[in-house]
């Protein structure tokens, strides 16, 4: 793997948010005295009643439970709106930007709390209440974000669907938090094309009795069915409601909103998060991570759909003051070139995306990105999977031109916020690592007895200490909560990732443990081979995953896909083969490479090496849950082409 060292640009090492020293003190002050450094960092939210308490947490059974700065109130939307208006009024909070380039919207703070108000009276004269779940099917439109405002105004707790998801997807997140109102659109728009959002709610509901109202945003205007005493328009009932709504004291460890992984690795849980931890968490992460500055406008390309989409479209920012930009469409449409034409169009300063999308412009050549200028950006973020070395180099080089510093931040629903990640004025970064932990958080690797790892070496990553973003219990199943993450490793959250600390301390991700494949006693991460196969020349995404193998246990079973214009062949095959061997060693000699037009990827764009992992051992009959996919024929293109004959 490379093992380039990217030192922090002159100019960010003087004067970024936090330098080298400052981080240095901070990290101090975290590991001595970590209640007055929490204490101090929480003075960053608006109290309403200011905590005594602080972090409360237990990972042991007998006294089991996650709790911060519990006897403190306050309330997100205040947070995230009003005590930015006397300084921030007329500064955009939220910029638009729609699937079609001409279409866009600038919302301003004060704009933003009117819109909030309204959304928030609205939903409380159909009955909404503290407490409440409100199930949101929407697409990225400004409405998103103030419906989860407006439920946090309220002290509803909002489960957000993505609205990828089918009926059936749908309707089991409905019961699943037993919601009796559920908010979305008429019809998305992606890319061009509609997607039916309403008929998919009606078809949702044909299994859903709890529901009682559906409010619909009209996006597209397309003639929708309305159920009557059920269905109501959103646009009058807004335009009739009140421009005011008192903001509710919350608990800080009030639920404040219930949100489904993703279901790479097997059926989703509902992860819940709490008021006053969370919204800390998503704010100083997003200010230290980021360098966020005020005045500069910020993109994360994620959905609100995704945690992501949460954190950093949304709460995170906000709570900053920023300028958040919210994208409705694609990066393909209506060329790959449209993410560097929105970042010259916004003057967009920092901006966030997945592997998954670089990798897919990357493919597509380097003339899309140099359409634009790209002027204004300053620092690149990436997550959801582990970047691999060529992706990183490409989105440095090509995407940042060698100015902007590339945070690769590591995370995961449950933790609420990033953990992992390089902070851009103090740390020096190593394309595919996401480098050091956050301040007060306390990773550790340990062995599959659950020893801890010292130095540098290998092995499954956990947390040893709670940090006040972490999800408080999976909704409605607490023994679930504690099941899947205490009891692996009693004592430590665990969190279903293998990683590699190197000499200076720096933490890579190497895939799920789970998908750990051992080869004659040799364990691999897949986020290595994978690596190596897509800095050859021609390809463009790989996928390996273990399969039986007589003599050395598991082998190797990559799955490639290839650069546009390239075509698949024996000779490539061996190519691609020797290519392995000499980049990592012999023992990582693929055994079967199948080109692979498509891979099986959640809504959220991960690699589901569950599915890959069942086609290489042959078993394609039980492939379990494929319902978070986004494209479920890929599966039988896969299963037809399968190489395990040859
Ligand atoms: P499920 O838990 O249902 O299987 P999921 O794990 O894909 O779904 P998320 O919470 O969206 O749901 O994803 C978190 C996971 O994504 C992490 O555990 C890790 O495997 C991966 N990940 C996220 N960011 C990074 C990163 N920067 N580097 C490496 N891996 C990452
Ligand atoms: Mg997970």
């Amino acid at each position: 793997m490379s093992e380039a060292l990217y030192p922090v640009p002159a100019a960010l090492a003087a004067d970024a948010r936090i330098t080298a020293s400052t981080a240095a003190a901070m990290h101090a002050l975290a590991a001595s005295d970590p209640d007055t450094f929490w204490r101090q960092q929480a003075q960053r939210l608006d109290w309403i009643t200011p905590f005594t308490k602080v972090d409360e947490s237990s990972f042991n059974e007998a006294d089991f439970g996650i709790s911060w700065f519990a006897d403190g109130q306050l309330n997100v939307s205040a947070n995230c709106i009003d005590r930015h208006l006397a300084t921030r009024g007329d500064q955009p909070a939220i910029i638009w930007e729609g699937d079609d380039p001409a279409d866009s919207r600038v919302i301003t703070y004060a704009q933003l709390h009117e819109e909030v108000c309204r959304f928030a009276n609205v939903l409380k004269s159909h009955g909404v209440q503290r407490g409440d779940r409100v199930t949101l099917y929407l697409p990225m439109i400004p409405e998103a974000a103030f419906a989860m405002l407006a439920c946090t105004r309220i002290g509803a707790v909002h489960s957000i669907v993505f609205a990828g998801f089918s009926p059936d997807s749908l309707a089991s997140r409905i019961r699943d938090c037993d919601s009796r109102i559920v908010v979305t659109a008429d019809e998305g728009l992606r890319g061009g094309k509609r997607v039916p959002l309403k008929a998919n709610v009606d078809a949702a509901l044909d299994h859903c009795s709890s529901v009682e109202k559906v409010i619909v945003v009209q996006r597209t205007g397309a003639d929708v069915a309305m159920v009557a005493g059920r269905d109501l328009f959103y646009g009058p009932a807004r335009d009739a409601a009140a421009t005011d709504y008192a903001p509710q004291a919350m608990g800080a460890e009030d639920p404040l909103f219930i949100l489904y992984t993703s279901g790479s690795t097997g059926t989703p849980k509902g992860v819940l998060h709490s008021t006053g931890g969370y919204l800390l968490w998503a704010s100083m992460t997003h200010e230290h991570v980021f360098d966020y500055r005020p005045g500069e406008v910020y993109w994360c390309t994620a959905d609100i759909g995704w945690v992501t989409g949460h954190s950093y479209v949304v709460y995170g920012p906000l709570a900053n003051g920023a300028t958040t930009l919210m994208f409705e469409g694609v990066p393909n449409y209506p060329d790959h070139s449209r993410f560097w034409q929105v970042c010259d169009k916004w003057n967009v300063s920092i901006f966030y995306t997945a592997p998954t999308a670089l990798r897919a412009l990357m493919r597509e050549g380097d003339a899309y990105v140099q359409a634009a200028s790209r002027a204004s950006l300053r620092i690149l973020g990436s997550v959801g999977e582990p970047i691999n070395p060529e992706a990183w180099e490409w989105y440095h080089r090509i995407v940042g031109d060698g100015r902007c510093p590339i945070v690769d931040t590591w995370w995961q629903t449950e933790t609420g916020g990033i953990l992992i990640a390089p902070l851009p004025g103090a740390t020096d970064l190593k394309p595919g690592s996401a480098t050091l932990p956050l301040f007060g958080v306390h990773p550790l690797l340990v062995d599959a007895e659950g020893q801890e790892l010292d130095g540098a070496t290998e092995g499954n990553l956990c947390i040893a200490k709670s940090w006040p973003g972490q999800m408080r219990t999976v909704y409605g199943d607490h023994a679930r909560f504690f099941q899947t993450y205490f009891t692996t490793y009693p004592g430590r959250y665990f969190t279903g990732d293998g990683a590699r600390r190197d000499a200076d301390g720096y933490y890579w991700i190497t895939g799920r443990v789970d998908d750990v494949i051992n080869v004659s006693g040799h364990r691999m991460g897949t986020a290595e081979v994978e690596s190596a196969l897509v800095a050859h020349a021609k390809v463009a995404e790989a996928a390996v995953v273990g399969m039986p193998h007589p003599i050395k246990g598991q082998g190797i079973y990559a799955y490639v896909t290839l650069n546009a214009n390239e075509e698949p062949s024996d000779d490539l095959r061996k190519q691609l083969v020797a290519w392995v061997r000499n980049e990592i060693g012999p023992i990582a000699t693929p055994d079967i490479i199948q080109f692979a037009p498509g891979l099986p990827k959640t809504r959220s764009g991960k690699i589901m090496r569950r599915i890959l992992r069942k086609i290489a051992e042959g078993e394609t009959g039980a492939l379990g849950d494929i319902s978070t996919l986004a494209d479920p024929s890929v599966v039988e293109k896969l299963i037809a082409d399968s190489q395990l004959a040859s």
